[in-house]
């Protein structure tokens, strides 16, 4: 049993114009992200910027090692990697973090944990839940489309998650800590439902789209902060993603990848694939960037891979319906 269940971070709806930072402050960001909103961001008292440009803890440790100020604040200004970057480092210097996302890309902004590449794999390393959440819902609908409700797809991957994990309990796969558990499967089925009724709205940058949507990430999370595994959230779609960066090269947006894995994951389980593909396409996320060769590739190398890297067993484990 799992002996630490972290809550979500504390969130305040509010325009970055009236964000108000007195004390030292020091910025994570990107430049695409700081330059959207740095002319809303004025009432932060920025003494540092660190850019990550990569999900590894040596390129973290190295961003550390030039810092030399005194902040007391760290604020996280951009999407995904920022936020996972600024969770590793405010917890090094065990200060205050805030995080203010400019898009709903990923889920990364309300979790405990920071993803980063090891060793041809995405591995969770536990890090902190931040202190805040500010939400400027004006900020993320005016967000490149592509990528302002892209966190559709760590909500639309209960569609295949939850799947994989009720199979893998009729296999008799779950060990020990992960074991099916029916109210929370039905709980994420509930949010799952969310996700597909406001992925329109959320889609084309609507307020009340957009929170809903906010709102189906907080619960997901929490759900998975309960119960300890992200079995109901993460399941084939996601090892999907995971082995396709050996293919396709790190850096893609997180949507790219799990979009088409939630698919593909989805047919292979026999499910009927057309909610999740309308609910991804009206929410922008790009279905064809992988070429149709490399999905082949990544499909045929898939069971390897995932008993290579120990990953939860789930449909991508099969290796007889490789066709
Ligand atoms: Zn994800």
């Amino acid at each position: 049993m799992i002996n630490k269940i972290y809550n979500l971070p504390n969130t305040v709806l509010l325009p970055f114009s009236e964000v108000e930072e007195k004390q030292p402050t020091l910025l994570i960001t990107s430049t695409p992200a700081w330059v959207a909103v740095k002319g809303k961001l004025r009432g932060l008292n920025i003494v540092a910027t660190l850019e990550p440009i990569q999900a590894t803890t040596e390129h973290w440790g190295e961003l550390l090692s030039t810092y030399t100020s005194q902040a007391v604040a760290v604020y996280a200004v951009g999407g995904g990697l920022t936020a996972d970057a600024a969770k590793y480092i405010a917890t090094r210097l065990d200060l205050p973090l805030t995080v203010c996302p400019t898009a709903l890309s990923v889920d990364a902004f309300l979790t405990a944990a920071s993803g980063i590449r090891r060793e041809g794999c995405v591995v969770y390393i536990p890090t902190r839940v931040p202190d805040r959440l500010i939400l400027d819902l004006d900020v993320i609908a005016s967000a490149p489309a592509p990528i302002r409700a892209a966190g559709i797809v760590d909500v639309l991957s209960i569609a295949t998650g939850c799947w994989d994990w009720k199979f893998a309990d009729e296999m008799g796969q779950n060990p020990a800590g992960m074991e099916f558990i029916s109210w929370v499967y039905d709980n994420a089925q509930s949010i799952l439902r969310g996700a597909i009724d406001c992925a329109e709205a959320a889609g084309r940058g609507d307020r009340d789209g957009l929170k809903s949507l906010y709102d189906c990430l907080a619960m997901e999370v929490q759900l998975c902060n309960q119960v300890g595994p992200a079995r109901p959230e993460e399941g084939s779609e996601h090892y999907f993603a995971y082995c396709a960066e050996q293919f396709t090269g790190s850096g893609w947006p997180h949507g790219d990848l799990v979009g088409p894995g939630i698919l593909l994951m989805a047919e292979r389980q026999g499910q009927d694939i057309h909610p999740y593909e309308v609910a991804l396409k009206v929410c922008n996320i790009p279905l064809d960037r992988i070429p149709p060769d490399a999905v082949r590739r990544i499909i045929t190398h898939l069971p390897d891979y995932c008993r290579k890297h120990a990953l939860p067993f789930g449909i991508a484990h099969d290796q007889e319906e490789i066709v």
